[in-house]
């Protein structure tokens, strides 16, 4: 099978955004059906990288390992059903740093491209908020919005926006890229 990737936003799309900072394994809850959804790409042929913004980071709220402990915890619990999360793609910086990476930038896919050499255009990217779209759309992927974590006020940013695709959450979203494929 021929690789196919798929870009996911963490907070809010994979797991319950606490409009707070993630900071714990304990605060990691997934999303309604994004476990099954993850398995469901990665049984579908889909190697999935996530690019997620984490300026808690260099605001010195918690460590880039603190970071990677949480991810490993959720990557951990998805490879139990044989599914591989390919690349975690994390920001770290604030908005102040003006760097590269911080979504809407397309720094976190280029990353990602140049550790697998591999091609994201146009892949689908899952997000929910504006910045995940417009980061999806600079990189030439395309972008779905889901309603969970900020994806409602999302809608209402989208501005001009109209045909942007939007699905409840995860899990719909897997299911409508699948028949598209
Ligand atoms: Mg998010
Ligand atoms: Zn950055």
């Amino acid at each position: 099978m021929k690789p196919k990737y798929i870009v996911l936003d963490r907070d809010g799309v994979i797991n319950v955004d606490l409009f707070d900072y993630v900071m714990d394994t304990k605060d990691f809850k997934f999303e309604e059906d994004s476990y099954e959804a993850l398995i469901e790409l990665g049984k579908n042929g889909y190697e999935i990288i996530v690019a997620t913004n984490q300026k808690c980071i260099n605001l010195g709220l918690i460590s880039f390992e603190g970071i990677e402990k949480i991810n490993n915890y959720w990557i951990d619990l998805v490879a139990k059903a044989g599914v591989k999360i390919k690349s975690v793609e994390v920001c770290p910086h604030r908005d102040e740093e003006n760097c590269d990476c911080r979504k809407p930038k397309t720094g976190l896919l280029k990353n990602a491209e140049n550790k697998h050499k591999i091609s994201l255009k146009n892949c689908f990217f899952v997000g929910d908020k504006i910045s995940d779209i417009e980061c999806a759309l600079a990189h030439g992927c395309i972008p779905i919005l889901v309603k969970t974590g900020y994806g409602l006020r999302s809608i209402q940013e989208r501005g001009s926006r109209e045909n942007l695709t939007i699905k409840k959450n995860l899990n719909e979203a897997v299911k409508f890229i699948l028949n598209e494929a």
